[in-house]
């Protein structure tokens, strides 16, 4: 069933097709429900925005872009992090830098040449690691502690339902309860002071309408994905995910509706049973060190045995 008489641009599980006037407001009108529901933005906040410059990143900004328009007391401040891909996250910095220079959306970028002494392409030479596992680790280290730094009160990411519903499964083939207690869409478990909420906007949006919407509003004109990808654990589940869900639509909400129900009782079971200080870097830790510290010394070592 079409939504009018304009040419559709996408079509719902449900079976509806929407044109582009109807796909945005659908679209926006779900993401900022999913704000009031589960309270992700208060009355004033400093926000920070997770941007790489792919199109969930781009799309979350336009639209809290448009939330601060609408209310000054929510302040925005992008936040990049270049881990040192070549051919990839120079293109994917180059949009973010335009979207923000655009917008007037302060933009600080934090490398990992700079923060941990090389970049992702050489630490993959000096160690025999997956590149998502040491890139991931790094990332959310550095991501939490400069949004601590820069003062924000909360840190929104572009995670939609896909990766979502990716998380919940790679944890349960993994048998990693904690994990998932730390999803949903206010991720975490335990209130830390040194710990930054992370809030996910797009939660309950697909892949697919990210991509349809970055596309219909212009912030994407090509798409980029970074090289490591098709080594990870993470694009095996999701192919096998795509390929469920094609066979039977819907498969992927229903991954999400049915988390969402058990996700209060998985936080309350794990409530309590992390949270303490790295004993090398002082940052939030399930350990007496933190993981990126055990991935700098490893580092480290590699370096001096080059010499
Ligand atoms: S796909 Fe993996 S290596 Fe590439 S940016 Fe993401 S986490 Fe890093
Ligand atoms: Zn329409
Ligand atoms: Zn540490």
């Amino acid at each position: 069933m079409n939504c009018c008489s304009n040419k559709p641009v996408i079509g719902l599980i449900a079976g509806e097709k929407l044109c582009k006037a109807h796909f945005i407001e659908y679209f926006e009108s779900k993401v900022f429900k999913t704000i009031r529901q589960f309270d992700l933005i208060g009355k004033e906040e400093h926000l920070g925005v997770a941007l790489s410059g792919g199109k969930d990143s781009l799309t979350l900004l336009h639209l809290l872009s448009k939330l601060s328009k609408q209310n000054p007391k929510i302040k925005l401040t992008a936040i990049a992090i270049n881990e040192g891909i070549h051919g990839y996250r120079d293109k994917t910095l180059a949009a973010a830098e335009k979207f923000c220079k655009k917008n007037s959306v302060p933009l600080h970028i934090y490398s990992y040449e700079e923060e941990f002494g090389m970049p992702l392409d050489n630490m993959l030479k000096a160690l025999d690691v997956k590149p998502c596992t040491i890139c991931g680790i790094f990332r959310r280290y550095l991501l939490n502690k400069k949004s601590r730094e820069l003062g924000f009160t909360k840190l929104a990411t572009g995670h939609n339902l896909d990766d979502e519903a990716q998380s919940i499964v790679m944890n349960e083939f993994k048998n990693n309860v904690q994990a998932s207690a730390r999803l949903g869409p206010k991720a975490g478990i335990n209130s830390n002071k040194k710990f930054v909420q992370r809030i996910k906007p797009l939660y309950l949006c697909t892949e697919k309408e990210v991509t349809v919407y970055a596309f219909v509003n212009g912030l994407l004109d090509n798409f980029n994905e970074c090289p490591n990808v098709a080594k990870s654990y993470r694009a095996q589940v999701r192919d096998m995910l795509n390929n469920f869900e094609n066979e039977n639509p819907g498969t992927k909400y229903a991954i999400i509706n049915s988390f969402l129900q058990i996700l209060p009782d998985l936080k309350k079971r794990f409530k309590g049973e992390q949270a303490d200080y790295c004993k090398s870097c002082g940052e939030p830790a399930a350990k007496d060190k933190c993981n990126a510290c055990i991935f700098a010394e490893r580092l480290e070592k590699a370096k001096l045995r080059a010499v």
